[in-house]
């Protein structure tokens, strides 16, 4: 089996205690079947604790406390289990955060989520142009050929960025609506942090933004490319090829939007913010890939 990765994938190390969005407070975390015997069969005074702190109701699950907290973060930001039994006693969704696959029938994807702060600074601070792992024989596959000639649109750096963005469009002749309310649009999804709806209010007015300033261009391909490594290759199951297009133009310009002091620091905070908001949630993704069909169907 083919395993597709982007070539900043090898370069994540979680910063555990010097993370100010920590994925250990505020997301459930579930215990896989095996992770879930090695507990079991453990013995002594931090088994007990273990055992203690785990909720059977639905799929076995860490309890969080009152802060959302796992109760296995300690004060210093580090993780107990690793310290008291090493890594490998982890369950499966604490090993492989910030990392996310996806299965296709002749190869899978594995990439980092931006939803991590240190993998999104990895992604969107990243200067050179970033490329897969492809061998010769997946590349030739019809879907993943495609999205080579949008990445080769995407990363075409004799243009700004707005303009790679137009004839990534004009490729499946589709368009992004300006007039449509995007902020009601957004506001109607599912949200968790009160800073995301603080960040939605500065689309209010719209999200086009002015085309002359084009400091943060590289950042912006960055977050484009990523966008349509993780979304596009899905449409092999719904067939929505122009819907996952336009879903990457309109994160980018809602992302940009918001960054109202157009720094690289802002928007790795707003991406970091848009992933956990949005794209790890299949309802969310949904509902925007239905909105975007409306402008696709008529045409
Ligand atoms: S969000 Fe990323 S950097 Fe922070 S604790 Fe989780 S994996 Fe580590």
């Amino acid at each position: 089996m083919t395993i597709v990765t982007p070539d900043y994938y090898k370069n994540f190390k979680c910063i555990a205690d010097r993370c100010r969005h920590s994925c250990c407070i505020g997301w459930e975390i579930d215990i896989d079947d095996a992770t879930f015997n090695k507990y079991d069969n453990l013995k002594g005074d931090f088994a007990l604790k273990l055992k203690s702190n785990i909720e059977f109701e639905g799929t076995p699950h860490f309890r969080l406390d009152t802060t959302e907290r796992c109760p296995f973060l300690n004060s210093n930001g580090l993780c107990d289990i690793i310290t008291n039994l090493g890594e490998d006693m982890l369950c499966q969704i604490c090993s492989d955060h910030p990392r996310f696959r996806n299965l296709y029938s002749d190869f899978t994807e594995v990439g980092l989520g931006l939803c991590c702060e240190a993998a999104a600074e990895i992604i969107l601070t990243k200067k050179e142009k970033t490329s897969l792992s492809l061998t010769t024989e997946a590349s030739q596959l019809p879907i993943l050929n495609f999205r080579e000639k949008l990445f080769g649109i995407l990363q075409d750096r004799s243009l700004p960025i707005k303009n790679r963005v137009n004839n990534m469009l004009s490729l499946i002749d589709a368009y992004l609506p300006v007039d449509t309310n995007w902020y009601s649009v957004f506001y109607s999804l599912e949200r968790m942090d009160k800073t995301w709806d603080d960040y939605l209010l500065r689309i209010k007015d719209g999200i086009e933004t002015e085309a002359d300033e084009h400091s943060l261009d590289t950042a912006y391909e960055q977050l484009l490319v990523y966008l349509i490594f993780r979304h596009f290759s899905d449409c092999q199951y719904d067939g929505k090829v122009k819907e996952r297009v336009l879903l990457a133009a309109l994160i980018y310009k809602v992302i940009k939007a918001m960054n109202t002091s157009n720094t690289l620091k802002e928007l790795i905070e707003i991406s970091r913010l848009y992933s956990c908001e949005i794209e790890y949630s299949d309802e969310n993704i949904n509902r925007l890939l239905s909105e975007l069909s409306l402008y696709i169907n008529p045409r």
